[in-house]
Order: structure tokens, then C-alpha cells, then sequence
């Protein structure tokens, strides 16, 4: 039988170690190096070396593939004292990957040395249990909730749209949500209104969403806008937040918005509905079409149906507003393919998704403009219905 002894020593004969000093100085020559700390939890907790990606030793290898892709990107591990970074350094080169090394006497040399350690944020043990299926996933993990509760959404409208949006952008924990809607709520909005309650008929539909909001997320700031966006506010309103979810149902919100959001340069993630047809795309400044790109002027108020005609199924706003949301936690998190240049069309009776691409338009009235050139344009208020096929689009599988 080998002794514990004679098994570290087997495996430091297969491993390439570097001291602290050494491992500095890489770091410094070559930036691009990854820093592994195969620690515990409570290890990281007490310090860790500035950008080290934390993996603890018994999630290896499970882990490591899905964070570090490259077989061949320079690794240095690190853990406590410079034994356990011996043995995962050992099983990195099992996986595949080719340039490892294990750090020497561990973070304890590295602090004697003098060189610069920090002190991660951690989520609380409480949003630990209540995010812990979000912590599971890698490519959100305890950072990207860290980013999600930094983030602030801006929810145009707490209506159909905005309703489900609010809701789940809630549960996923993003730290500020803006909520700007000028009405009441009614008894027809509770078809399909989520947000909203028998017992807060009445209400501004605002007060209403942040009783909803807190009562399932408390963590969460609400701000409170009870008015229209004009373009007098619009700025002052949007300025500072990330994302945008538009849940409007008019053309001159729609407009305005969207050259607002140009000037600001924040994502919108717009939805519409109409009976049991829906929409969503993301319109990203500069990055993708805007939504004049497709129609760049409203058409005419009397050609408009208004919207109390329009009728909707109440649970299409439910799909729609949870696509809105879950493209916004993409664009937070920097994950995934946001739907820039391509609409997402929902069919509810024939259950049907179809994709349509969007191209931007070199010609485009606003987004073809420097920023400082664009101008605000209040239209005559009117309901907006969701845009029929446009010359700019073709059909895609
Ligand atoms: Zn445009």
C-alpha cells in the first residue's frame, strides 16, 4: 500500500509546478493565462488571486470543459497550500489539457509575497437558496446573478406585456425594475393583466405592480413612473437603465422609444400582440435594424384600428411577455443569441412560430443619424397593432 505521502509525491513527478513569484510574473507577461482556485467555497471567500476562475477540486471535472474550452490555453492552478492544486493540475493533464502548472505553496505563498489579492462579492446565504437553480446553471452561475441584481430593466407598460415580463424578471432576480404606466387598473385588464388583483381595482396600475413585484421578490427595487412617455421626459426617464422591455400598445410610445433609444443606446426588447398573433424582437442601437428600419413612419391615426376593437386571447400576452424577459436575462447576462435582426412571429392557433429576418437600412430616418442629430416627435395618441410583413423582410425557416 502507498502512503499519502508516496501517492503526492507520485503525482508531483508528473506535475509542473511554478512559485508565487514565478506565477506573478506569468500573469503579468502573459495576461491571457488562466488562474484556477480549486479551493472550497469558504476558502474563496476569505481572498482569492484578482480574476482566478473558482472551480472547487470535487467539481473539476465536472466543470472545467464548460469554462475553459481550450485544451491548450496556459493554466495555473492554484488551492490552500499547494497539494490539492497538485492533484487537479494531474487531472486537468488526464482531460486533455496541455499546458498546466500547480502554484506552489498555494494562496499562502502568494499572500507572504506581497501580491495583490481581493475579497470576492458573494451572494448571501438566503439568495443563495432562493437563485440556487440559476447558481446551477454555468453559464449564469453566483456572477451572473451577482450581474442580474446589479441590472435595471425598464417595463414600458404593466399591462398584458408587461405583466409576466415584470413577474419573472422578479423571480430571476434583477435588482431594478422601472415601471412607467399612467393608468388605473380595470376590471377588463384582469384577463389577462397578471400583475393586477380584484382587491386593487382602481389603483395605479404602477402601485399595483410593486405590490405584486415585492410580494414575490422583496429584494427588488421598484421604480415608480405614473405618466406617459413624452418627449419631453423620455431621456430623463430611460437614461441608466440596461434593458428596455416595450410593452406598449401605441404608435407613439413605439415611436418615441425607439429613437430614444438610439440617442441612449439601451437595447429594447419590444413586443407586440393582436387576438391571437404575437411578436418579439430585440431592436439593439446600431447593432441590428431599428424599428423604423421596418416602418419608418406611423401610418395614419384613422387607418388604425383602436385597441379596445383589437381584442387579444389573455393568455397570448403570457407567451410574448415571457419571451420579452427571457431575452432580456440574455441580453443582461451576455448570454446567448438575442433576437437582433429577426422577429420571432407567434401564432396561437395554429401554434405555430415562424421567423422572419430584418435587415438595417443604410437610409434609415433616425438610425442612419448621429445620435446628436435626432429629434423627438410627439405623434397623436393611437393604438398600435403588430406590423404585418414588411418589403424590408423575408421569411426564414
Ligand atoms: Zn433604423
Amino acid at each position: 500500500m502507498t502512503s499519502a505521502r508516496d501517492h503526492l509525491a507520485a503525482a508531483r513527478a508528473q506535475v509542473r509546478e511554478q512559485s508565487a513569484h514565478d506565477t506573478a510574473e506569468r500573469l503579468r507577461e502573459e495576461p491571457g493565462t488562466v488562474v484556477l482556485d480549486v479551493r472550497e467555497r469558504d476558502e474563496y471567500e476569505q481572498g482569492f488571486i484578482p480574476g482566478a476562475l473558482h472551480i472547487p477540486r470535487g467539481n473539476l471535472e465536472t466543470r472545467i470543459e464548460r469554462s475553459v474550452l481550450d485544451r491548450d490555453a496556459p493554466i495555473v492552478v492554484y488551492c490552500a497550500s499547494g497539494v490539492r492544486s497538485v492533484y487537479a493540475a494531474k487531472t486537468l493533464s488526464e482531460l486533455g489539457y496541455t499546458d498546466v502548472v500547480s502554484m506552489a505553496g498555494g494562496f499562502a505563498a502568494w499572500k507572504e509575497n506581497g501580491h495583490r489579492w481581493s475579497v470576492p462579492r458573494t451572494l448571501t446565504n438566503a439568495q443563495l437558496e432562493r437563485y440556487s437553480r440559476h447558481v446551477l446553471i454555468p453559464e449564469v452561475g453566483e456572477e451572473g446573478q451577482l450581474r442580474l441584481l446589479d441590472s435595471k430593466v425598464l417595463l414600458i407598460g404593466a399591462g398584458g406585456l408587461g405583466s409576466p415580463a415584470a413577474l419573472y424578471l422578479a423571480a430571476a432576480g434583477v435588482g431594478t425594475l422601472g415601471v412607467i404606466d399612467a393608468d388605473v387598473v380595470d376590471t377588463s385588464n384582469l384577463q389577462r393583466q397578471i400583475l393586477h388583483t380584484v382587491d386593487r381595482l382602481g389603483q395605479p396600475k404602477v402601485d399595483s405592480a410593486e405590490v405584486a413585484i415585492k410580494g414575490l421578490n422583496p429584494d427588488v427595487n421598484v421604480v415608480k413612473y405614473t405618466e406617459r412617455l413624452t418627449s419631453e421626459n423620455v431621456l430623463d426617464v430611460i437614461t441608466g437603465y440596461d434593458v428596455i422591455v416595450d410593452g406598449t400598445d401605441n404608435f407613439p410610445t413605439r415611436y418615441l422609444l425607439n429613437d430614444a433609444s438610439l440617442v441612449a443606446g439601451i437595447p429594447v426588447v419590444h413586443g407586440s400582440i393582436y387576438q391571437f398573433e404575437g411578436s418579439v424582437t430585440v431592436y439593439k442601437p446600431h447593432d441590428g435594424p431599428c424599428y423604423r428600419c421596418q416602418f419608418p413612419e406611423p401610418p395614419p391615426p384613422e387607418l388604425a384600428p383602436s385597441c379596445a376593437e383589437g381584442g387579444v386571447l389573455g393568455v397570448l400576452p403570457g407567451v410574448v411577455g415571457t419571451l420579452q424577459a427571457t431575452e432580456a436575462v440574455k441580453l443582461l447576462l451576455g448570454i446567448g443569441e438575442p433576437l437582433v435582426g429577426r422577429q420571432l412571429r407567434y401564432d396561437a392557433l395554429s401554434m405555430e412560430f415562424v421567423e422572419l429576418r430584418m435587415h438595417r437600412d443604410p437610409d434609415c430616418p433616425v438610425c442612419s443619424k448621429d445620435p446628436s442629430e435626432i429629434e423627438f416627435i410627439d405623434y397623436e395618441q393611437f393604438c398600435a397593432l403588430p406590423a404585418r410583413a414588411a418589403a424590408t423582410q423575408e421569411a426564414v425557416a
